[in-house]
């Protein structure tokens, strides 16, 4: 115990929760682990917060707090627009996976997020494991997509990599009056496991498939699996003559550098976050006559499967069903895009906004 209190500069987090319209802050600490997290909850209207666990070597807190209200306020408007009766919630944990990961510490998070009592649902997220989401498991129930052997839904990828290529077949149907992709050059940005999936599908449609990553092992294990794709150099994506950009790496892809460069009809990938300044790049994109599916409603498989689940009863059939309906809501959002001359970015947020404005007044009118 210390018998002198330290100077707390002023961090205005109060400020940043409410221009972001935050409810809740969670920060969690533990000596014994070296435990540092912080649980971001962004809005329960419609349910309780859910949104996966993100563990990433933040250079600062600043870095991390932001991530965390950043993501969460994302997880609000997927689970809106997905239809889903949840809030978005989102939690990280500082630190390098590799070094500092271990049982002790992901059950000292599985205690702050059970201390919650279920206002929070947590779930895999960058830099985390089934075998993780088993630790966090034994100590609090309110975690989901867990491993099947654990009588969990399993990976959620195929389910993302599903809603992502209808999300892609509704923004062809836009483009071309057609959703098929037979034909069409396609580079997929990140051969992981969104990624491979969306390949296969790709692929069983004939289009032209053009695949890049970082690793080599990567690529390999992708060309050897289906052999008509072809590989392309991580840094030519940008400036390479398609149709359709799929970003499935990492978030910020589409940006005031990139943006500019883009030679293709359709952006509509996996990955989270990938306008890197939100409506800027939206705006920018809409200029260049783009038509760019937004992130959060395509990829919103992932988190259909994993709320299935905690839903029990798990039913695989019903949520692709489910997810299968993103082509639907992605065409409506291109439409009501092109009718009100808004972005796709700000249309889809306006409908999810729409979802939990009209059921948050239900909820208080009895
Ligand atoms: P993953 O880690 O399996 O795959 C990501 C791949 O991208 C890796 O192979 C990595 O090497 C590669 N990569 C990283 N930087 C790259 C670069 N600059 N150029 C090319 N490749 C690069 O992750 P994943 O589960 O496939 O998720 C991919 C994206 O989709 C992430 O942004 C994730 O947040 C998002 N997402 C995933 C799910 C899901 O169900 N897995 C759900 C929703 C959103």
């Amino acid at each position: 115990m210390i018998d002198t209190i330290p100077q707390v500069k002023q961090p205005e987090i109060f400020q940043t929760m409410s221009s972001m319209e935050h409810e809740q802050l969670v920060f969690c600490q533990d000596q014994a682990t070296g435990l540092r997290a912080i649980i971001a909850i962004h809005n329960t209207v419609l349910g309780p917060a859910m949104g996966g666990t993100r563990m990433w070597n933040y250079s600062n807190e600043a870095e991390a707090i932001k991530d965390a209200l950043r993501l969460s306020r994302g997880m609000t408007l997927k689970n809106a627009i997905a239809g889903l009766n949840i809030g978005g919630g989102k939690a990280v944990i500082i630190g390098d996976a590799k070094k500092l990961k271990n049982e002790a510490l992901m059950r000292r998070f599985g205690k702050f997020v059970n201390s919650l009592n279920g206002k929070y649902w947590t779930a895999e997220d960058v830099n985390m494991t089934a075998r993780d989401m088993e630790y966090i498991r034994m100590e609090t129930p309110f975690v989901t997509g867990i491993p099947q052997s654990m009588g969990g839904s399993g990976d959620p990828s195929p389910v993302t990599a599903y809603g992502v290529y209808m999300g892609m077949k509704a923004a062809a149907k836009k483009a071309y009056g057609s959703d098929r992709l037979t034909g069409k050059k396609i580079i997929i940005q990140g051969a992981g496991n969104v990624g491979t999936y969306l390949i296969e599908r790709l692929v069983a449609e004939n289009a032209e498939v053009f695949v890049s990553d970082i690793f080599e092992e990567k690529i390999a294990k992708v060309t050897s699996k289906f052999a008509a794709v072809k590989v392309m150099h991580a840094e030519d994506i940008i400036d390479a003559d398609m149709d359709i950009y799929a970003p499935c790496a990492l978030g910020a892809t589409l940006n005031e550098t990139t943006i500019p460069r883009l030679k293709c009809a359709i952006v509509a990938g996996g990955a989270n976050n990938q306008l890197d300044v939100e409506d800027q790049d939206a705006e920018a994109l809409k200029k260049r006559g783009i038509i760019y599916a937004p992130d959060f409603l395509i990829n919103a498989g992932g988190i259909t499967n994993v709320f299935a689940e905690q839903q029990g009863n798990y039913n695989k059939e019903r949520v692709m069903e489910q997810t299968g309906r993103i082509y639907d809501v992605c065409l409506e959002v291109l439409n009501y895009a092109d009718n009100n001359d808004v972005t796709t970015h700000r249309a889809a947020v306006q409908l999810a906004m729409d979802r939990i404005n009209a059921i948050g007044k239900i909820k208080i009118s009895y």
